[in-house]
C-alpha cells in the first residue's frame, strides 16, 4: 500500500463497527441529564465562535465542528465520544448561580467569573490571550464592564493560566491593583513540566489533543475535556499570593473563598475552592465529566490516584453538605445537593478503584498492558458519563 493511500481516512473497519455497536448497546444513551445541565443558565454566545490573533490567523474556531449537529454517531466514531463531543459544543456565557458565571467552549477549558463588591474575580484565563480576551469581552457585553480585581489560577497547567495577559495588565499587578493567586509550588511545577520537559511535552500534546488534524467524523472529533487546545499567544504573570496551608479562607472583593490545596492530584499544584456564601464548590480539574488520565500521554507528570480520591473525599466531607452546585474548570456544573454528593462520591470511588485494583493486579503479576485490558469500571459506577475515558 502506498503512503498516499494511508493518508486518506477510510470507512470504519468491521471490527470498529462491531465495537461501536456494542457501545451503543451497553450504555444508557437515553439519559439526557448532561445535555440539560450543559445548556442550563445560558445567556449568550457569539454568532460564530471564531477567534483570530492580531495577524488575522485563527486561534480558535468552532466552525469546523458543524458536523456534530447530527445526533447519531457516524460509523467511524465511538458513540460515547460522539455524545461527549456534542456536549462540548455548548458554548458562550452561562450563569452557574448567583454571582458566578462561566464562559465555555471558547477554548478547551472554562473561564469562571465571580462578581465581587467592586469588580470581578477571574478564575483560569484559558490557554491563550486571544481566547481569554474574547471570553471576558463576552462577559462584559452582557454583564457590564467592571475591573478585574483578582485572577486565580486553579492549577499549574497551561490551559488554566496561558491567557492571563488577555484579561489583565502586568503593570496593574506590579502596581498592586490586581492580585494573582495560585496554589503552593505553582511556578516550580510549571518549570518542571513545561520548561525542563517542555519541548517534547508540547510536541506530544499535539498528538494528545489533535489541534492540527482536520476536523470531521474521520478526523479530530473532540479531546474529551473540550474540543481541543487553542493556538494563540501563551503568557504567564507570576502569582502575587500563594495558598500554602492545606485549607485557607480569604475574603476577596467581598467574596469568601475557602481554598483546599490538593497537591499531587490532577496537577502537582492544584486547589479546590468553596464559596460558602454562594453554596458553590469549584473542584478545579479533579472532578470533570470524564475519567481523567492518570498518566497523560503527552508526558506530563504521573498523578497519584490514591491522593486524588483522598482530596475528593475531604471535599465531600467538608463542603458537599452545604453545596447546591459543583463545577470545574472544564465541562458543565451539577446542580442540587443530592446530585452534588452523588457525583462527588462516585468520582472519588472511581479514582480509588483505579488505584486499588491496579495495585492488586500488579501484586498478581500482571503487566501494565494486561492491567489496562483487564480493568473495567464496575457496574455500580455510572457507565455513560462522568467516569468514561476519552484521551
Ligand atoms: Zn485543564
Amino acid at each position: 500500500m502506498s503512503q498516499s493511500d494511508n493518508s486518506i481516512p477510510k470507512e470504519a473497519a468491521p471490527a470498529t463497527l462491531t465495537h461501536n455497536q456494542s457501545v451503543l448497546a451497553t450504555l444508557p444513551f437515553g439519559d439526557t441529564q448532561d445535555f440539560e445541565d450543559a445548556k442550563r443558565g445560558f445567556i449568550a454566545s457569539l454568532p460564530e465562535v471564531e477567534i483570530k490573533n492580531e495577524r488575522g490567523q485563527v486561534a480558535w474556531s468552532l466552525r469546523d465542528y458543524a458536523f456534530l449537529g447530527h445526533e447519531e454517531a457516524p460509523p467511524t466514531v465511538n458513540p460515547s465520544l460522539w455524545r461527549q463531543a456534542r456536549l462540548n459544543m455548548h458554548n458562550g456565557l452561562f450563569q452557574v448561580t448567583d454571582r458566578i458565571y462561566q464562559v465555555r467552549g471558547f477554548d478547551i477549558s472554562n473561564m469562571t467569573i465571580i462578581e465581587g463588591g467592586q469588580g470581578i474575580i477571574v478564575i483560569d484565563p484559558l490557554v491563550s490571550t486571544e481566547t481569554a480576551r474574547a471570553a471576558l469581552d463576552l462577559y462584559f457585553s452582557h454583564r457590564g464592564r467592571r475591573p478585574v480585581v483578582a485572577v486565580i489560577y486553579s492549577h499549574s497547567h497551561t490551559d488554566h493560566y496561558g491567557g492571563v495577559k488577555g484579561v489583565i495588565d502586568e503593570a496593574d499587578v506590579r502596581a498592586g491593583k490586581v492580585a494573582v493567586i495560585a496554589p503552593d509550588r505553582f511556578l516550580e511545577e510549571i518549570t518542571q513540566e513545561t520548561v525542563l520537559a517542555g519541548g517534547p511535552m508540547i510536541r506530544r500534546a499535539l498528538f494528545q489533543f489533535g489541534p492540527t488534524l482536520a476536523k470531521g467524523p474521520r478526523g479530530q472529533v473532540d479531546a474529551g475535556l473540550g474540543k481541543t487546545t487553542s493556538s494563540g499567544t501563551v503568557t504567564l504573570i507570576p502569582p502575587t499570593q500563594y495558598i500554602r496551608e492545606p485549607v485557607e479562607a480569604h475574603t476577596i472583593d467581598g467574596v469568601e473563598i475557602v481554598f483546599q490545596l490538593t497537591p499531587d492530584t490532577e496537577a502537582k499544584a492544584e486547589m479546590h475552592m468553596f464559596y460558602p456564601g454562594l453554596k458553590a464548590l469549584n473542584l478545579a480539574e479533579n472532578s470533570t465529566h470524564n475519567l481523567h488520565n492518570i498518566y497523560p500521554i503527552r508526558g506530563a507528570q504521573v498523578r497519584d490516584a490514591n491522593l486524588w480520591a483522598k482530596y475528593l473525599n475531604e471535599a465531600l466531607d467538608r463542603y458537599a453538605p452545604e453545596a447546591e452546585v459543583v463545577f470545574a474548570q472544564h465541562h458543565w456544573p451539577v446542580w442540587g445537593n443530592r446530585r452534588v454528593k452523588d457525583f462527588l462520591s462516585k468520582q472519588r470511588d472511581g479514582y480509588k478503584f483505579l488505584h486499588d485494583q491496579t495495585l492488586r493486579l500488579i501484586n498478581h503479576g500482571y503487566s501494565a498492558a494486561e492491567i489496562a485490558e483487564t480493568l473495567n469500571i464496575p457496574a455500580s459506577l455510572p457507565r455513560d458519563s462522568h467516569l468514561r475515558h476519552y484521551t
